[in-house]
């Protein structure tokens, strides 16, 4: 089914850092073939809102091994890790949101932490915009994207995951696009959002 995209509809670009890309600390497989799509989607498509997301942890950071987390050490603040990586065109990118920065606690929404209380701006941000859809594209499928996709439906905002602009960590992304729309979120690929010929 092919989407009308407009203005009103925001891109939600998640953790494409260079730590989550192949030779980074923690790699998504293939992460990096998401890049072309996902700079197409801001080349193509006339979203007003491109907001792009970032780990952004301290040195200690509790989802680490070091301190009993399940993660190798990743984007942590103000490191080459941490970056977007150097091929993202962040030309149309508005916002950033970062997450994930106290010690004790991860956030893998860039809507809420955790704790399920710790607030990133990014609801408001998006409120004030009077934002009516939300696309989500980036790393990783079944972590980040998924769970600020997730929180998106929870909050009330009309949800789509671009499947064809994501990767996952795990080799297999059934569980992940079950739990999706399950919960309303709508699967989507790039070549289904359209724009009107100007
Ligand atoms: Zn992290």
């Amino acid at each position: 089914m092919t989407l009308l995209i407009t203005p009103k509809d925001a891109l939600i670009i998640v953790d494409m850092q260079v730590d989550f890309l192949p030779g980074g600390t923690l790699p998504v497989e293939n992460g990096d073939h998401i890049i072309p799509p996902i700079n197409a989607l801001t080349q193509r498509l006339p979203f007003s809102t491109i907001i792009a997301t970032q780990d952004w942890h301290p040195h200690d950071h509790v989802s680490f091994e070091a301190s009993g987390g399940p993660w190798p050490p990743h984007c942590i603040a103000g490191t080459p890790g941490a970056n977007l990586s150097p091929d993202l065109d962040q030309t149309r990118i508005n916002c950033l949101i970062r997450k994930g920065l106290e010690r004790g606690r991860d956030s893998y929404s860039a809507f809420v932490d955790n704790d399920q209380v710790t607030e990133t701006g990014l609801t408001g941000f998006l409120r004030g915009l009077k934002t009516e859809r939300l696309f989500f594209c980036g790393l990783a499928y079944d972590f980040c994207v998924s769970h600020t996709a997730l929180d998106a439906r929870w909050l009330g905002f009309e949800s789509y995951v671009i499947d064809d602009a994501t990767r996952a960590i795990s080799s297999d992304s059934y569980p992940t696009r079950h739990r999706l729309t399950q919960a309303g979120v709508h699967l989507t690929r790039s070549r289904d959002l359209i724009t009107l010929p100007d």
